[in-house]
């Protein structure tokens, strides 16, 4: 009843309430729950609050568990687009309250990775989160709403001060091998040091039921439950579908970057790693018969780059395409089929030769750009 009174007046709403609450209220202390209620930023013409520091969300967090409504996590660091959604929208589905957190974490970029020059896009991802709110809230097989945005500093998120990017730097690291090392780990170090890092302390903060991650970052789901699992954390990890572009291509942050000329050229790691898994659904089982065809078609694309203007074409180098246990990231040779395996890989495009006047090159002028993407092939046998 009190809290109600409260909220209402909260809300904007102008209601006569009871002199016994107005002086009640009056008297709250600085540090009363109700007191930072009050001051609560929210996305506005939305219910969905704003927290940016670590006790306002945990006090948010304890009525939650009090009035018994599950937390669901989604962690993102901006830039949101269809995939962050799908992510949110399937959490808003298993339960009551949703946090969405919003935080480009710096350590799990390398030195010289892109951390000034990613997308930071607040005031978008707002608008679009206000839409997926109204959107919830009309589909009524939701069992819950987006209830905050987690969006903290960094100061708030390492408070003994930044560690090092460095691979040999110093700080308060999780690190998870050997699944962390290989493929994407093997070519970004320091990456699964930063992401299970930065993982624990948001799992820790929000104390989630479920926390919900891409399919489109496998290796990083794969990491992700094993830290849960080793660390003996209580909260389930959900993973969702990865949302394409028409063509194929997977939905990423980082696909701002590429302009027109390498977008079109872009789909050739899903397209490769398509035809791979085609020969999965014909009944090939070795690492040979599924990445050698694969591979071929990498090659081949790049070759027809190869064969026109440097003003017309747009140049890449595959990284790796991998063939791996599913459950460890290490590479196999066959596909066990209780087990099936996971089809991954990473192609960098180079920045564009003899930019045109007026071609659209990119966000930041159209860097070199890398892209991941994997293809789960499911188990054939019990
Ligand atoms: P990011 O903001 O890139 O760190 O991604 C936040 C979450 O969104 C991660 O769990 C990603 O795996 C997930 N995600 C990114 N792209 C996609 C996609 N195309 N489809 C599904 N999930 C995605």
């Amino acid at each position: 009843m009190f809290l109600q009174a409260s909220r209402t007046v909260l809300s904007g709403t102008k209601v006569a309430l009871p002199q016994r609450l107005l002086n009640a209220r009056r008297s709250f202390s600085s540090s009363h729950p109700l007191y930072i209620r009050q001051r609560d930023q929210v996305i506005p013409r939305t219910s969905i609050k704003i927290f940016r520091t670590i006790p306002q969300l945990r006090q948010w967090r304890r009525k939650q568990l009090l009035d018994y409504r599950s937390v669901g996590l989604v962690p993102t660091m901006g830039a949101l687009h269809e995939g962050h959604l799908s992510l949110i929208r399937m959490a808003a589905k298993e339960n009551f309250s949703v946090v969405v957190s919003i935080y480009v974490n710096p350590t799990q970029f390398g030195v010289h990775e892109d951390l000034d020059s990613y997308p930071k896009t607040w005031t978008k991802d707002v608008e679009m989160l206000r839409d997926l709110d109204r959107e919830l809230a009309a589909d009524g097989g939701n069992l819950g709403k987006i209830s905050a945005v987690f969006a903290p500093t960094t100061e708030e998120m390492y408070p003994s001060g930044r560690p090092s990017q460095d691979i040999d730097g110093k700080g308060s690291f999780v690190t998870i091998t050997p699944v962390g090392e290989v493929l994407e780990g093997a070519s970004r170090p320091t990456f699964f040091r930063g992401v299970a890092t930065v993982c624990m302390k948001l799992f820790n903060i929000v104390t989630p039921e479920k926390v919900y991650f891409g399919q489109k970052d496998v290796q990083q789901t794969v990491v992700i439950k094993k830290m849960v699992k080793d660390f003996c954390m209580d909260t389930h990890v959900v993973v969702g579908k990865t949302q394409r572009e028409s063509d194929g291509l997977a939905l990423s942050s980082r696909n701002v970057y590429l302009g027109t000329r390498r977008r079109r050229v872009a789909t050739v790691l899903s397209k490769a790693l398509r035809v791979a898994e085609t020969g999965y659904l014909r009944g090939y089982r070795s690492r040979d018969e599924l990445l050698g065809p694969a591979r071929e078609l990498a090659k081949l694309l790049l070759m027809e780059q190869h064969r026109l203007e440097p003003e017309e074409r747009a140049k890449f180098e595959v990284d790796y395409i991998s063939l791996a246990d599913p459950d460890t990231m290490q590479e196999v040779e066959e596909v066990d089929e209780t087990k099936g395996a996971i089809l991954s890989g990473a192609v960098k495009m180079l920045p564009v030769e003899s930019p045109q006047p007026g071609e659209d090159l990119g966000l930041s002028g159209g860097p070199s750009v890398r892209l991941i993407d994997n293809i789960i092939l499911k188990p054939v046998k019990l």
